[in-house]
């Protein structure tokens, strides 16, 4: 039995097929253009299998809510040519096999605790901090849907007291997101996010924005994990100042896991997405 899994980023489209054992036998990556371009491409790549199921994770937001007219589709995403993209449709249209369809951070948070730094667990979050903030979560081994999909990245956050900058969310301008992504950064301080690294009062800033959300995200779900991945958190050492906010701002009211191993980085890396992805094919209930 083959599957199939396709992590559909907004920069880029990683298309993998495995076996049983989510050995990957091939994986591509592919440019987000516009869907004739990038789907073209994408079923090229699995036309040369045979996959009894295949798993998607997407960029959003998408459209999960079973009952819905545009079920399967990518809603209200700016990027040029997906906005109200029938994803799902144009799958069907090809290949009769289930799909599992979810976001791009379910996804990668259900590769974590299968297979990757949350193995054994119940629940983990998962929160990647790029172009934007998005976070997935597992709960009781399932992924957690509502009528929608989580918007993690949305929350309110309370501003540092010696940061001036406005926010950058199109919506909500200064939500977690419009402060800390990694555009919110660059703007604020006029140069790239990586060339920061040395600037210890920017990432302080940063960490204090993280600490704050997964305050919440903790005070709500209390997940067994909290698996933070994207480009921002190349910046490994954001991570002890993450931890260090995070136990002021508790004030140890609840009485937290070993944050060494509670906040981590993806064990799967950039990979998380995918394997993710595979396993949900396989994990199909059909
Ligand atoms: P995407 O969110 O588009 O999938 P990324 O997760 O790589 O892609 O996020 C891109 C953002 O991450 C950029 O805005 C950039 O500011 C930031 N970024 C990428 N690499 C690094 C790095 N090494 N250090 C700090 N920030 C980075
Ligand atoms: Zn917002």
């Amino acid at each position: 039995m083959l599957y199939g899994g396709i992590e559909a980023g907004g920069t880029k489209f990683v298309c993998a097929v495995s076996d049983e054992n989510l050995n990957i036998l091939e994986r591509v990556s592919i440019k987000t253009t516009v869907p004739e371009e990038t789907m073209k491409e994408v079923f090229e790549f699995f036309d040369k299998y045979k996959i009894c199921a295949i798993g998607i994770g997407s960029f959003g937001p998408i459209d999960i809510n079973k009952n819905s007219k545009t079920y399967g589709y990518i809603t209200s995403t700016p990027k040029k040519g997906w906005n109200n993209y029938n994803f799902i449709g144009a799958i069907k249209e090809k290949y009769n096999i289930p799909i599992a369809w979810t976001t791009d951070v379910n996804a990668a948070a259900y590769g974590e605790l299968k297979k990757g730094g949350a193995i054994g667990l119940n629940s983990c979050i998962y929160l990647t901090i790029g172009t934007g903030i998005g976070g997935g979560a597992v709960v009781n081994s399932k992924i957690l849907e509502g009528f929608s999909h989580p918007e993690m990245g949305h929350i309110l956050v309370r501003r540092h007291e010696e940061d001036n900058y406005e926010g950058k969310c199109p919506y909500h301008k200064n939500c977690f997101e419009g402060m800390a992504a990694g555009p919110a950064i660059e703007e604020r301080y006029k140069v790239k996010a990586y060339e920061l690294e040395k600037n210890e009062k920017a990432w302080e800033i940063e960490a204090y924005y993280i600490a704050q959300a997964i305050m919440s995200y903790v005070l709500i779900l209390s997940p067994e994990r909290i698996i933070l991945g994207g480009g921002v958190m190349k910046q490994r050492q954001v991570f002890p100042l993450i931890r260090r906010e995070l136990k002021k701002l508790m004030a140890e009211y609840v009485e937290m896991p070993n944050l060494e191993e509670f906040i981590v980085p993806p064990i799967l890396e950039d990979n998380a997405g995918i394997i993710g992805s595979l396993l949900l094919a396989k994990d199909i209930e059909i």
